[in-house]
C-alpha cells in the first residue's frame, strides 16, 4: 500500500532548521503583544513586555488571556468615551 501525500519529503523541523522558521501572526493580543505560529513546525512564539519574541509556553497562553481581556475593555471603554464626547 502506497499513500499519495503532496507534503514535502522534509520533517518540518528539518526544514525549519535549513530555511529558518516562517512566523505568521495567528494572534494580536494587544497593540503591542502579538502571538506567531510557525506554519511548517507549528512553533509558537509571542512578544514579552519587553517586546522580544520568546517562546509561547502555557505560563505565557494564561497571561496573554487576561491582557487580551484588558485590551478589549479597554477599547470598549474608550468607545463609549468617543459615544458619550459626541452626544456632549
Ligand atoms: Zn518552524
Amino acid at each position: 500500500m502506497q499513500k499519495t501525500t503532496n507534503k514535502t519529503p522534509f520533517l518540518p523541523k528539518m526544514y525549519c532548521s535549513i530555511f529558518g522558521h516562517d512566523y505568521q501572526v495567528t494572534k494580536k493580543v494587544t497593540y503591542y503583544v502579538k502571538e506567531y505560529t510557525c506554519s511548517h513546525c507549528k512553533k509558537q512564539l509571542t512578544t514579552n513586555s519587553n517586546g522580544n519574541l520568546i517562546e509561547l509556553t502555557p505560563k505565557f497562553k494564561e497571561i496573554n488571556a487576561i491582557l487580551e481581556r484588558i485590551h478589549e475593555k479597554r477599547i470598549q471603554r474608550s468607545k463609549m468615551k468617543t459615544i458619550t464626547s459626541s452626544i456632549y
